[in-house]
């Protein structure tokens, strides 16, 4: 599915390919609510990152490299979080450990994406308090990581595009 996406002020466009297109995956992680997601969890969608291609903006394109682990053990985290230095909206973030994929953010993306038939909640070990997960009755709910990545959760419903 071809995706075009946007930061709110408009000073990135950008269009990227993607297989796994449903935002079905809610990420509850400190980073995710904080960076992305004041409704207490951000989506991330799976994409092709040979295929970005940020035709407005690369100079407005800040990353964020959130610290992760603790105490002598902390250190930058291996995702590079992409955000507008304009008016601060988190856009995608890419890996070089898995430097194929990109993962861009729901909250981005202006192409209509389809509606997942149910969805996964993750790292609800992190979520803040106040936060009751919604959702459908049957959604699958991970204190931290899932057993299915994106690429899988599409491949078993058959719903790559
Ligand atoms: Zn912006
Ligand atoms: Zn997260």
């Amino acid at each position: 599915m071809h995706l075009e996406g946007s930061c709110h002020c408009g000073s990135v466009r950008f269009t990227v390919e993607s297989a796994q297109p449903y935002p079905f995956m809610r990420c509850y992680c400190s980073i995710c609510r904080k960076t992305a997601g004041s409704g207490g969890y951000a989506i991330n969608l799976g994409a092709d990152a040979a295929t970005l291609k940020v035709f407005k903006g690369k100079r407005a394109l800040r990353i964020y490299r959130a610290r992760v682990g603790e105490g002598e053990q902390q250190r930058p985290s291996t995702g590079h979080r992409h955000f507008c230095g304009r008016c601060g909206s988190a856009l995608w973030l890419w890996d070089p450990t898995w430097p194929e994929l990109l993962h861009p953010h729901a909250s981005a993306i202006d192409t209509p994406l389809p509606r997942p038939p149910e969805n996964v909640h993750l790292m609800l070990g992190s979520k803040a308090a106040w936060v009751e997960p919604e959702g459908q009755p049957g959604d699958a709910r991970f204190g931290d990581y899932p057993d299915v990545s994106l690429a899988q959760w599409h491949a078993q419903r058959e719903l790559t595009s």
